[in-house]
């Protein structure tokens, strides 16, 4: 019998490609191994994973996906997309453990590694006798406070969203509470009690790999491995094995071609992730900012949110850029600026030699892929962990500039302006690019041959 590890992520096409990168690196490095990946697509979910999971199966043969079982839920009564999501996966442990047995029919199941949401299937592997390891796609400052939020939970009975005041926790600057992760701010939500009851488990597990490298965050780790953020129990060894980025993207995408025609570290790249998004206002205010900065500029644009809840799982409308941005504002930045609808090809665009600069919503992947090729940020967080995310980059991490917000979250184009101008001429901006090209070496040793991301996976294997 072959011997193979098995992938669960939660369902989200980003969960899905970090998994499948961590399949693919396993491979590569220690080919004897298959891997084996749960997916779990709801039927809510109108994203298209077929297409991707069909040309991963037939370029890498040594992974095989299952589709668990789809089971019907209704989201409309759920109070966010997270619950219905964690309670489909609670509900699918059966439909796990008939999968693992199966697939340990014909294989030695050395280890089942899960992303944090996942954290209820960690039972079904135990009762198998399989050990667990969680994947924090996040990074490991991320996992710090994660790890740290039950004995913050029992030191307190006042949410973070009312405290008003700094969070110390080990290895981290001290985090304003109201940009602490996004679903522990309120005591009295569901999502609180999910991560809760998940982060009390994290340490159970038998190791956590996370897509970070050491020298990004050398001070966290230690006080992770020391041990300080779970008091009161014994930590799991930490494995470092990135950065882990997902190669590809359209390479032949307009926008590259354009790129082609610009100096030199002259453009300002704009993107939010995956599901960033803006209201019609804020988007003309960025505009106004852009242009009066009179730096060039790379933007993509999405339609703004629509207030229907049903409408939270549809896939938006491409925008209509004449409605939604500044009368004559497209053509009178034509020759500076370029706007790209939905979605642009991240990660040749960062590695493009025109980009000099990234104003990002600090989704974890989006910070890796400006990372590892050396591009200074504008920090703007959204939603999830990225405001927590944001004060890592900004305070502790210097790679980043902050984007000020208004109270109730507006920014306005001055501010759009000064932030575009200090990355782009001033002496700030100028520091946290020469960190930032420290930080791409630094991020190439790492995932060189006898780096420590490949001894990090190197040891994990050999935990198995
Ligand atoms: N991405 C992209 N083009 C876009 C927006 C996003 O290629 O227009 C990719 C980006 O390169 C990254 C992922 O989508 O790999 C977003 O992940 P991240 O963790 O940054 O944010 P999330 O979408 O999870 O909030």
């Amino acid at each position: 019998m072959g011997t193979t590890i098995v992938l669960y992520p939660s369902p989200g096409m980003g969960h899905l490609i970090s998994m499948v990168e961590l399949g693919k690196l396993i491979l590569k490095h220690h080919p004897s191994f298959s891997i084996n990946i749960l997916t779990l697509i709801p039927s809510f979910n109108t994203g298209t994973t077929a297409a991707y999971v069909h040309r991963i199966s037939a370029t890498f043969p040594a992974i095989t996906f299952h589709h668990l079982p789809d089971i019907p839920l209704d989201p409309s009564p759920y109070p966010s997309m997270e619950a219905t999501i964690f309670d489909l996966i609670r509900r699918s442990n059966q439909n796990v453990e008939h999968t693992l047995l199966s697939i340990s029919q014909s294989s030695n199941i050395n280890a089942l590694i899960i992303d944090l949401f996942c954290m209820p299937a960690k039972f079904v592997a135990s009762n198998l006798n399989i050990p667990v390891y969680v994947f924090s796609t996040s990074g490991a400052c991320c996992l710090a406070q994660l790890l740290y939020f039950p004995t913050l939970h029992k030191n307190t009975n006042i949410s973070f969203k009312d405290m008003n005041t700094l969070i110390h926790s080990p290895g981290l600057p001290p985090i304003p509470s109201s940009d602490m992760v996004g679903p522990l701010l309120d005591r009295n939500s569901s999502d609180y009690t999910d991560f809760l009851e998940f982060c009390i488990q994290y340490p159970n597990s038998a190791g956590i790999i996370v897509n970070t490298f050491e020298s990004l965050e050398p001070k966290v780790l230690k006080a992770i491995r020391n041990g300080e953020c779970v008091p009161d129990g014994p930590t799991p060894p930490v494995y470092c094995i990135g950065p882990l980025v997902a190669e590809g993207g359209d390479g032949s995408h307009d926008c590259l071609n354009w790129l082609d025609l610009q100096p030199k570290g002259s453009v300002v790249y704009l993107c939010f992730g995956s599901l960033g998004v803006f209201s019609s206002d804020q988007l003309k205010e960025i505009a106004k900012g852009l242009e009066m900065s009179g730096h060039r500029f790379l933007w993509v644009v999405r339609t703004p949110p629509s207030n229907k809840k049903e409408d939270r799982f549809l896939k938006p409308p491409e925008p209509d850029l004449d409605l939604l941005l500044p009368d004559g504002f497209l053509d009178r930045t034509k020759d500076k600026g370029l706007v790209v609808k939905t979605w642009a090809p991240q990660v040749p665009v960062l590695c493009h030699e025109s980009i000099g600069g990234f104003v990002t919503h600090c989704g974890w992947n989006s910070v890796l892929e400006a990372v590892r090729v050396g591009v200074p940020m504008v920090a703007w967080p959204l939603y999830a962990e990225q405001r927590f995310n944001k004060v890592v980059l900004v305070e502790d991490m210097k790679l980043a500039l902050p984007m000020d917000e208004l109270e109730g979250g507006r920014v306005p184009s001055t501010e759009v302006e000064r932030r575009v101008r200090q990355l782009m001429e001033s002496e700030e901006g100028k520091a946290i690019r020469e960190v930032a090209a420290m930080m791409k070496k630094e991020a190439a040793i790492a995932m060189s041959d006898t780096g420590s991301s490949r001894v990090a996976l190197s040891k994990l294997v050999a935990s198995w």
